[in-house]
């Protein structure tokens, strides 16, 4: 039976059943989802696809957090709404240790993802949000869903899209007189998109800036491991500790995204108190805990042993060169991209190319990125989604998924990667091409396909 076509329109707010509520009608599927299931349809009807849409940190898990996991298997019952406490307490410790972050276990809230801890602290803090351009698809859904104005903060390409105190006040005072209340910031160091990380004196003076103003800094350090060894990872948190909220998991420095474990560290403070009961509340009511057993693993991922430290800087150095690699081949191509820092990310802008690709019909991020799927068979994410205007011509490029063969089975992909993690020993530490080559075929093949494209036009 077909449905009639008036019953096909949006149910918003209708008086029949299955009306949708206004705040979610019409939201998109996520940007980077979307591409990756767009990504497995093509694979899936046996069309070659060079996978650069979507970032996931692919290394086998550690042993010691597969034995752990399976020795929590029996875990079946609910952990506290905020998290273990053994889990708080080695978060806490490992964000003072690798870090040098004041944070205390009792602040400390961990959740299913980074993502939904994100969510669950934007509704529960009070105004609106200052967003710099171009960020994580993510954070502007988010803060509309939980009833907040967003507000850009704009960024030069020129300068590496750098985030300085200069564009932030302009951003406030904008937001202001547009009769805005914005009151939280949300940064992301290192980016996705960009790959950016801030300076220790950039740092430094967003934080005393947001202190100024009574500015929350929402700090999304979720990348914070993937620092590419030739800029420092350093949090606005060292700087403004009693106004800064510093986020991450276990899925990018770990490589467990599917096992959904994110946590906030709120200021060591008592004023962080009535937050914490507010995240607990909406948490209790929404997830009611991360899963036990994922949090017990995590537990050992956190004690950040010798076993675990080697592990992530390896992955780190094998993100740091796969990046490098990519960004000299873009640069050689003659694509700006500003030099990567750290994730697994680059962010190159096709402007120079705008006059030749409108002779294809190409004049937005959103148009470049489904032609160079269908015409190049490259998969990438357009600007667009990062926030940028629809006719600012870059694109994301995520280097992670091209590490092992895609045609592989699962257990030779494990296999590629292993020998990948024991080779990043001898990669160097600050994140240089050097003379070490990885075979990294299929990253190859990206760059010179993006090559081929440039050299096209
Ligand atoms: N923040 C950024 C910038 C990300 O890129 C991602 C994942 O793609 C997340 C947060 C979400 O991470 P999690 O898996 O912890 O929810």
């Amino acid at each position: 039976m077909t449905v009639p076509e008036t019953h096909q329109r949006m149910r918003v707010d209708s008086d029949g059943p299955l009306g949708l509520n206004r705040a979610v009608a019409g939201a998109p599927v996520s940007a980077t989802l979307r591409m990756n299931e767009a990504v497995a349809a093509r694979r899936a009807a046996g069309q070659r696809t060079i996978h650069l849409g979507f970032g996931e940190a692919p290394f086998p898990l550690p042993m010691p957090l597969r034995e752990e996991l399976a020795r929590a298997a029996t875990r079946t019952e609910y952990a506290p709404v905020l998290g273990l406490p053994g889990l708080r307490a080695a978060i806490a410790a490992y964000l003072a240790r690798t870090r040098g972050l004041t944070a205390s276990p009792t602040t400390v809230i961990v959740g299913p993802g980074s993502k939904a801890v994100l969510y669950a602290l934007m509704r529960s803090l009070a105004g609106d949000v200052l967003l710099p351009t171009p960020s994580w698809v993510s954070y502007a859904p988010q803060a509309r869903l939980a009833g907040k104005r967003v507000y850009p903060v704009a960024t030069d390409p020129a300068d590496g899209h750098r985030l300085t105190h200069e564009t932030l006040d302009a951003a406030l005072r904008a937001a202001r007189e547009a009769g805005g209340d914005p009151r939280l910031l949300v940064v992301n160091t290192p980016s996705n998109p960009t790959g950016g990380m801030f300076a220790a004196a950039d740092a430094e003076q967003i934080a005393l800036w947001a202190r100024g103003e009574g500015v929350t800094i929402l700090s999304d350090e979720v990348y914070a491991e993937l620092a590419h060894g030739w800029r420092a990872h350093v949090s606005p948190a060292r700087f403004y500790p009693e106004g800064t909220i510093v986020t991450g998991g276990m899925s990018k420095a770990f490589s467990a995204g599917g096992w959904r474990l994110g946590y906030a560290a709120l200021p060591a403070t008592a004023a962080s108190e009535e937050l914490v009961a507010a995240v607990r509340s909406l948490a209790g009511e929404i997830w009611s805990s991360a899963a036990t057993p994922i949090q017990q693993a995590a537990t050992v991922a956190f004690a950040f042993d010798d076993t675990m430290e080697r592990f992530v800087l390896r992955s780190a150095r094998i993100h740091a060169h796969a990046a490098a690699r990519l960004h000299v081949a873009l640069v050689e191509a003659g694509v700006r991209c500003p030099q990567p820092a750290g994730a697994f990310y680059l962010y190159p802008d096709f402007a120079p190319w705008r006059d030749q690709l409108a002779k294809r019909g190409v004049t937005t991020s959103a148009e470049l990125a489904d032609h160079l799927l269908t015409e190049w068979d490259i998969a990438t994410l357009p600007a667009s989604d990062f926030g940028e205007a629809p006719e600012a011509l870059r694109l994301r490029l995520a280097t992670s998924m091209l590490y092992a063969p895609a045609s592989a089975t699962p257990t030779d992909q494990e296999a590629v990667l292993n020998r990948l993690l024991e080779q990043a020993d001898d990669l160097p530490a600050d994140g240089a091409s050097g003379t070490t080559q990885l075979a990294l075929p299929a990253l190859d093949e990206a760059a010179a396909q993006l090559a081929a494209f440039v050299a096209a036009q």
